[in-house]
C-alpha cells in the first residue's frame, strides 16, 4: 500500500506511547499532507533536541544543557531537594508549580522482580549532594506503589545520618498511584501535607 520508507516511518511511530499501528498510520498521513507546516518543524525540533540531549550532571534530569535549567535557575531554593523516580514525575510536579526547590531524578525504583539494585539508580549522586552540605530538606516523592515505598525506605536509611529534614508526600497519593497520572490538585495537596519520614 505504501513504500518501504513510509512503512518504516509508520512502524517507528507505532512504538511511541499512546500510538498503535492504526494511529501511527494516521499520523504518517497527516505528516505527509502537512509537509511544510507540520513535518518539517517536527523534523527540526527532533534534530535540535536529539543533538543536544544530555543528562544533568547534578540532578539526573534530562535537558539540552547541564546543569539543567532547574539546577541553573538562581530563583530555585537549592537547600531543598525533591527526589523522584522519573523525569515524568519532575514534569508533573513542575506543572503544579508548588515546589520551589530543586530535584533529583533516580531513573527508576528498586525492584527485586526486575533486578533493579541501588547501584543501578542515581542514588550515590544524591547522597553526595546531601553530604556536600547546604541542604535543609529532602522530600521523598516516590510513587505510592510497593516498589516506590521500598525505594523511599532505602533512601531514608541512606540519608538518616545527615542533618536534614527528611519528608515524604502525604496521603492524597492513592495507593498504587503514579505521580504523572494525578490531577494537579491531588498532587498539590500531597506536596503541601508532606510529613517527616519514619
Ligand atoms: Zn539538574
Amino acid at each position: 500500500m505504501a513504500s518501504q520508507e513510509i512503512d518504516a516511518l509508520a512502524q517507528a511511530l507505532s512504538k511511541l506511547p499512546g500510538l498503535g499501528p492504526r494511529s501511527a498510520r494516521r499520523v504518517v498521513l497527516h505528516l505527509m499532507k502537512k509537509r511544510e507546516s507540520v513535518m518539517q518543524p517536527l523534523l527540526r525540533a527532533l534534530e535540535n533536541v536529539n543533538e543536544r540531549l544530555v543528562t544533568c550532571e547534578n540532578c539526573g534530569n534530562i535537558d539540552t544543557v547541564t546543569p539543567c535549567g532547574i539546577c541553573a535557575d538562581p530563583r530555585r531554593d537549592s537547600r531543598s531537594i525533591c527526589v523522584i523516580e522519573d523525569v515524568s514525575d519532575l514534569w508533573a510536579l513542575e506543572r503544579s508549580r508548588l515546589f520551589p526547590g530543586t530535584f533529583h531524578v533516580l531513573g527508576g525504583k528498586l525492584s527485586a522482580l526486575d533486578g533493579v539494585r541501588p547501584e543501578d539508580l542515581n542514588i550515590d549522586a544524591l547522597v553526595t549532594r546531601v553530604a556536600a552540605g547546604g541542604i535543609d530538606e529532602v522530600v521523598l516523592a516516590m510513587n505510592a506503589t510497593l516498589e516506590g515505598q521500598t525505594t523511599a525506605h532505602y533512601l531514608a536509611e541512606r540519608l538518616e545520618s545527615y542533618p536534614i529534614r527528611l519528608t515524604q508526600l502525604a496521603h492524597g497519593v492513592p495507593v498504587g498511584g503514579e505521580l504523572d497520572y494525578l490531577d494537579d490538585g491531588t498532587l498539590a495537596q500531597a506536596l503541601r501535607a508532606r510529613r517527616p519520614v519514619g
